[in-house]
């Protein structure tokens, strides 16, 4: 059994059964009807200029969700999922698939592509473990500006359109994001775009943010509770304020937190909170990886200096990201060995963010090996 045995079953199927009510008479997901009123669950918003409405907070996937709780999640009004083969192996999105099996219309579907953009077996598999012949919208998933403007991924995504596997697509990064979402604007092909991203960012991020919003991009935030343990649910009018958001997608492994995430997207703007959870932000920032790439791009070795770092955080202060830290690891291209780094620094000395990355490059070596 799951985390749901810390909500008690009475409240289980009071709210599930209120919901479901409520659903009936208001339709949910891509199906609700403009402007309804929704007695509870979450605000719905237009993503971008497309014309999926999706609820203010959504679930991510990664690590996997039990489907009991994807299933509440769904009746409570959480009707946007984005999902993806490489997700703890498979099981993800096959969780996905059983989670939705009879109420496919009542969902907005995301996919995160992670095969080449003309790689329609991949495609075809992805899509058949979902049990569906297409997704709502669709993620490339890139974390090199240069390689966000390889006009592959425009044919990619037009070929697919054009055979029905997506009906929309974005692009979703966590590293080099910045760089990233504004090669992914300068290509014009995007609907939306979905950055890994904290209240710490901001500085950088609202410009891009703004520019997205003028050009009609839906905006989904990702990972935003990372390293912001005690407030991520305090956190989610903040997000829901910046300029452009629709969504903030994440993890919810239990009942309770779904219900306490959406309550918290309901929380008034406490603009006081706001400087508090920033300056919080920032603290808490430092030594952490912020993801900008900054580190791989000055090693002389050509590592992948930052996924190494991202593997070793998730191991060291995520414990529900410890498998996803083992198997990112095992899948970076690691050519040539770590043990060829030469410790000559200039990673450490490039991040502003004084992460200890040599330290991490060896701690990621000895432990998820
Ligand atoms: S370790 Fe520092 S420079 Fe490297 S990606 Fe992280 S924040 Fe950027
Ligand atoms: S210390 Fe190692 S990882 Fe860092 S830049 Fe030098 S060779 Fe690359």
């Amino acid at each position: 059994m799951n985390s749901s045995n810390q909500y008690s079953r009475s409240d289980f199927f009071k709210s599930a059964g209120v919901m479901a009510g409520a659903a009936a008479m208001a339709g949910t997901g891509a199906q609700a009807a403009e402007g309804m009123p929704r007695e509870s669950g979450p605000e719905l918003r237009q993503l971008g200029k497309t014309d999926l409405r999706i609820p203010v907070v959504s679930l991510g996937t990664a690590p996997a969700q039990d489907v009991n709780v994807m299933k509440f999640a769904i009746a409570q009004g959480m009707t946007f999922i984005h999902t993806s083969t490489s997700y703890k192996k498979g099981v993800a999105i096959k969780n996905v698939a059983e989670a939705i099996k009879g109420q496919r219309d009542k969902v907005v579907l995301g996919l995160k592509i992670t095969w080449a953009p003309d790689d329609d077996a991949a495609m075809d598999a992805a899509l058949e473990t979902l049990g569906v012949d297409s997704v709502d919208i669709a993620f490339f998933n890139i974390h090199k500006a240069d390689q966000v403007r390889d006009p592959k991924y425009r044919l990619g995504a037009e070929r697919w359109k054009k055979a029905g596997k997506f009906r929309y697509i974005g692009l979703t990064t966590h590293k080099e994001a910045a760089g990233c979402l504004k090669a992914a604007l300068d290509e014009g092909f995007y609907d939306a775009l979905m950055p890994s991203y904290s209240l710490s960012m901001e500085e950088e991020f609202l410009p891009i943010f703004e520019r997205a919003h003028k050009e009609n991009l839906g905006i989904i935030l990702m990972k935003t509770h990372k390293n912001l343990t005690g407030s991520e649910f305090e956190v989610t009018p903040h997000y829901l304020a910046t300029t452009g958001v629709a969504t903030i997608n994440r993890g919810v492994a239990s009942f309770p937190d779904i219900k306490k995430l959406i309550e918290a997207s309901k929380a008034p703007l406490d603009e006081q909170a706001g400087i508090r959870l920033r300056e919080s932000a920032q603290v808490s920032m430092t030594g952490h990886c912020r993801m900008c790439g900054e580190c791989e791009a000055v090693c002389p070795q050509g590592f992948q200096v930052a996924d190494v770092v991202r593997c070793s955080d998730y191991y060291l202060e995520h414990s529900e990201y410890v498998e996803t830290a083992y198997e990112t690891y095992r899948g970076l291209a690691r050519t040539p060995s770590p043990s060829a780094c030469g410790d000559c620094n200039l990673c450490e000395r490039a991040c502003r963010n004084g992460v200890p990355v040599v330290h991490h490059i060896r701690r990621a070596e000895s432990v998820l090996t």
